[in-house]
């Protein structure tokens, strides 16, 4: 297989600490603990090689990245090395002591998350009380300081009703972007899938709301809609194809094509600590494993779409089938597509459980954090 191009980013998830509980959290369900970590020096040769490979972006995640002393001295860094930086983060710990050393780095974009506009419910959803008010007030800040922001609104059963407030609050903190971002069924959304995914109904309500604002709000708001696909016709080009644009390090340095590729069990992902990134990227075999076509069994085989959406999601595959080499079930053409359609009806009709919430103490066989 000829090399592939460059990647487009890289998603540094610098911690897995959390003061949030987030019942959705993309993090795998086996957190990784603080003396694991990457440390600065690792941090800062891992960025210089992402540039060195051709990305042009860097996300700061986690976790809370905040959480991290050496956040600052990490942005720095990646912007000295040409890297167009963006924060993603809670804000529960984001105060005007956190952003000036943060804007001196050179910090181009912060990413706000929001549970609800209603703040009873989205501390509830977020596990954190208090975190809604000082989510709007870090939001604020971020703008004060002259900062591009986007508010990422995680949508489910439990908040896709306030839609229309979230798309006005957004407005109104001043945000250039709002991600409705309907939550997708990964890590830790997938064990609370239940609690979470909503009707078919409420799916297309939320997308003429969305088309409706989108219109109204043209030239004052950027609207991304990710919807959940269990309701699809065809899969989405999940990390715009494996191994194709992203580039995920998790806290311990694993290097993986997407953030939730931790759930496929056979897969053996390689660490900045032993090989170079450019390496990594280049040639590692879980790497190579779902990069372009040649890997595709029928009906993605001689689809017209296998090069548009590369069979959709393996995490998917994996995770409903058992097997990651499948056909997205999320495709209509996959023999398996009725059953996931059939389980998001009858878990999106029935009573929501209550939420296992995103804790080191929920987390199966893990010990508490160092
Ligand atoms: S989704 Fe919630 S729990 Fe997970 S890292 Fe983000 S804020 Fe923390
Ligand atoms: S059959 Fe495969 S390539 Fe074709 S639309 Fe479905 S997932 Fe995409």
């Amino acid at each position: 297989m000829s090399a592939p191009g460059p990647p487009l980013a890289l998603l540094a998830e610098l911690t897995h600490r959390c003061p949030l509980g987030c019942p959705y959290c993309s993090n795998p369900l086996s957190l990784e603990r603080v003396r694991d970590e990457l440390d600065t020096t690792i941090w800062q040769r891992v960025i210089g090689e992402a540039a060195a490979l051709g990305a042009l972006q860097i996300h700061f995640s986690g976790g809370e990245p905040l959480v991290r002393a050496d956040l600052a001295a990490l942005v720095a860094h990646a912007h000295a090395a040409g890297l167009y930086t963006n924060l993603i983060t809670s804000a529960v710990l984001f105060d005007h002591r956190r952003l000036a050393p943060l804007k001196h780095a050179g910090l181009d974009h912060v990413q706000i998350s929001l549970q609800d506009t209603a703040p009873d419910n989205a501390d509830r959803i977020a596990g954190y009380a208090g975190g809604h008010r000082k989510k709007l007030e870090a939001a604020r800040l971020v703008r004060g300081a002259g900062l591009a922001l986007t508010i990422n609104a995680v949508m489910h059963r439990q908040n896709l009703a306030r839609l229309p407030e979230m798309i006005d609050l957004a407005l109104e903190l001043g945000a250039g972007r709002l991600e409705v971002a309907q939550v997708q069924y990964y890590g830790w959304a997938l064990r609370n899938r239940p609690s979470l995914i909503p009707t078919r109904a409420e799916v297309a309500a939320a997308v003429a709301i969305v088309a409706a604002a989108r219109e109204r709000l043209k030239g004052r708001l950027v609207i991304d809609h990710v919807v959940p696909d269990y309701y699809a016709k065809r899969p989405k080009a999940c990390m715009g194809g494996w191994a194709r644009q992203f580039i995920n390090i998790t806290p311990s340095g694993l290097v993986l094509p997407c953030h939730a590729a931790q759930g496929i069990p056979t897969l053996r992902f390689e660490s900045v600590r032993e090989r170079p990134l450019a390496e990594i990227w280049e040639r590692s075999e879980a790497f190579e494993r779902f990069r372009g076509t040649a890997w595709m069994a029928e009906p993605c085989r001689s689809c017209e779409r296998r090069e548009i959406d590369f069979g959709g999601c393996r995490c998917q595959a994996m995770a409903i089938l058992g097997e990651a080499g499948e056909t997205d079930p999320a495709c209509a053409l996959s023999p398996h597509h009725a059953r996931l359609l059939a389980l998001a009806e009858a878990e999106s009709a029935a009573e929501p459980p209550s939420f296992t919430y995103r804790r080191y103490a929920n987390a199966p066989s893990e010990p508490a954090p160092a």
